[in-house]
């Protein structure tokens, strides 16, 4: 059950206590607090965990300061999508807004090999109009002699660089609690001239211990990608474990699935999922089509694998697409064989947008038949 207040509820209010004092009385039921902190608002969530089936709501909804009380299912309690239930969806960082009702995209490279490439991609993001991208700092390889990515060292001119380009958040993967403190570090050293999402990488999804202590700092959102060979289920209770910590501005990743059923792309594409985790979370959803895909392969009608698999997601109600692009594939350290060209920028995001109106379309049209009380 989950007993949600007054907006700006002060804790110190003798209304509050009076609630909070019922509550923890109440037999069998821990509480958990979950504090969401928005642009305007401060709202406080309770969470009453054990047996709730012989509470009456309507008692507790009677209660000093609780505005609303709902009545919520086993699983995802926090990020989930609950019966009766109107609950924001969606965050604002750094300036920017994430929610299952828009769209951003990150491309950028997938490693940081060098500063030059590092200014060669976010001068061509400014000259596109974006304002986020994707650094990878930290690389967790399948090998332990491929290249690790330069971590701490390449951080001070990522961040120079985003301040003077106009780039506002920084998608990067951690892959160690020791590397949040060192992103926050050089970040405060540099006079914070960018933001950071820190993400999780598919092979992290079940570090139990790591997702605990990124969803306990509420410094940075965080991007969690899907475990490749696990459920979707699985996955999405991972994303909880980030928000129990206390951290739900997290954003889910699809980045494809790993079976060899997938062949010919590196991963089975699983964008039909998009709509999926939005009517069962509340999280914004992303698409990864570079780490699906993984190549540059093309069709006769000229697009190339990534497109296509982009403008799938897209079509489907994506809200963040992460993308591979390097100044010279050739060069590139991890993973230039996926990556897409400088050059092909301007056309990929004209492309999305052709697929973003599509969708917005197709939703205007379902909304047609509700109107006419004709239920799809
Ligand atoms: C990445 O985005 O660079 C990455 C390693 O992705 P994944 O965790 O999905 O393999
Ligand atoms: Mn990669």
């Amino acid at each position: 059950m989950l007993v949600i207040l007054a907006p700006n509820t002060d804790e110190n209010a003798k209304e509050y206590q009076k609630t909070w004092e019922f509550l923890s009385t109440l037999p069998n039921v821990q509480l958990r607090k979950h504090i969401v902190r928005g642009m305007q608002q401060r709202l406080t969530e309770i969470y009453l965990i054990g047996d709730t089936t012989r509470i009456d709501s309507e008692q507790i909804a009677a209660l000093p300061t609780v505005e609303r009380v709902i009545r919520i299912s086993e699983s995802y309690r926090i990020l989930g999508r609950h019966k009766d239930s109107q609950r924001a969806v969606g965050f604002e960082y750094n300036g920017v807004h994430f929610s299952q009702d828009n769209l951003n995209v990150f491309a950028g490279l997938c490693a940081v090999d060098s500063r030059e490439h590092t200014e060669q991609m976010m001068k061509a993001l400014q000259e596109n109009g974006q304002q986020c991208t994707r650094m990878g700092a930290y690389k967790p390889r399948t090998s332990p002699y491929s290249f690790q990515g330069h971590g701490k060292a390449c951080l001070p001119y990522i961040f120079e660089l985003a301040g003077k380009y106009g780039i506002k958040v920084i998608a990067m993967e951690v892959t160690h609690e020791r590397h949040i403190e060192e992103i926050s570090e050089c970040l405060e050293q540099t006079g914070r001239p960018t933001g950071v999402i820190l993400q999780i990488g598919t092979r992290n999804i079940q570090n139990f211990e790591f997702l605990k202590a990124v969803g306990r700092q509420l410094e940075f959102p965080i991007l969690l990608k899907r475990g490749f060979g696990i459920t979707l289920s699985e996955s999405l209770n991972a994303a909880e474990y980030l928000a129990t910590e206390g951290n739900a501005n997290v954003i889910f990743c699809l980045r494809g699935m790993n079976t060899s059923l997938g062949n010919p792309h590196r991963n089975f594409v699983d964008f039909a999922h998009v709509p999926v985790v939005k009517r069962l979370t509340r999280m914004p959803v992303c698409i990864d089509p570079s780490h699906s895909v993984g190549s540059r392969e093309k069709t006769p009608d000229g697009l190339l694998d990534v497109f296509h698999a982009t403008a799938q997601g897209i079509i489907a109600g994506a809200n963040m697409v992460l993308v591979d692009f390097h100044p010279a594939p050739q060069k590139a350290l991890v993973d230039g064989p996926q990556a897409l060209l400088l050059a092909e920028l301007p056309i990929f995001l004209e492309d999305i947008d052709i697929a973003r109106q599509a969708y917005i379309k197709r939703t205007q049209l379902t909304k047609k038949l509700e109107t006419r009380g004709e239920v799809m």
